[in-house]
């Protein structure tokens, strides 16, 4: 047991409980979640703020020690999620772990090389539209397997996939250089270029997301996840331009 107590809070083992709830100063486990009032009063910028804050605990590790079962309790009924996150698929862009978010906490809407379509807008409307979420970040990330995919021009025999890669070609395209995946520099331009395409097709076929941020209601921003040290930077922060400027 006195060896249990010595250990610091850097430990970074989290196999056991026992560690775990050590690795915090306060060991009492938080089990708030969102409420109504809670979302209500939070202004887009803070929601950024708590993601960003949420990853600098990720990366850190010194995440927040939940109570996930009485989370799950307190949000069987009702949800008041502060973030629409739209994330790929990948398995290394775990979106709650990296922002450090609890039950009830973002809505997440995932699809390789995080591309919007009718069915994801529509996601993201509910989630900003009619849930009331203050935040929508479109997150790209390094080494994305599905853009890799498109800048080769990976053909695999099926309609579904292409679809899915093509949607990725105009900001390909954009990009100056050879369609190099190799390319560091380029490959992450073409991830982050895609992270802006996808966020001005949101803008342009989505009025409801378009007349929020009007509004004010809601943020956009873009944002790129790196896998080698667990950390989110923001890439696109800006207002809407409208068309007719
Ligand atoms: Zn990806």
């Amino acid at each position: 047991m006195l060896l249990l107590g010595a250990i610091s809070c850097n430990q970074t083992n989290q196999k056991s409980n026992h560690i775990d709830e050590n690795k915090h100063t306060t060991s009492a486990k938080v089990i708030e979640v969102m409420t109504e009032q809670k979302q209500r009063e939070l202004t887009p910028e803070e929601v950024l703020t708590d993601l960003l804050q949420g990853n600098e605990r990720f990366v850190s590790d010194r995440q927040i020690n939940r109570n996930l079962p009485k989370q799950i309790s307190s949000t069987t009924k009702k949800q008041y999620p502060k973030a629409v996150v739209l994330a790929c698929i990948d398995s290394r862009v775990p979106v709650e772990y990296i922002f450090d978010q609890g039950i009830g906490d973002i809505f997440v809407v995932r699809v390789a090389g995080n591309i919007e379509d009718k069915a994801l807008l529509g996601s993201m409307e509910y989630g900003l539209g009619i849930a009331g979420s203050k935040l929508l970040m479109v997150l790209g990330h390094e080494n994305c397997g599905a853009v890799k995919s498109a800048i080769k021009k990976l053909d695999v025999g099926s309609d579904n996939v292409s679809v899915l890669l093509n949607q990725a070609e105009p900001a390909i395209l954009e990009i100056d250089g050879e369609r190099d995946d190799k390319n560091k520099e380029y490959f992450d331009a073409v991830v982050k270029n895609n992270v802006y395409q996808t966020i001005e097709d949101i803008r342009n076929r989505s009025s409801i997301i378009n007349n929020l941020e009007d509004k004010g209601e809601i943020k956009i921003v873009g944002a790129f996840y790196s896998l080698t040290d667990g950390k989110v930077t923001i890439i696109r922060n800006d207002t809407h331009e409208h068309d007719d400027d």
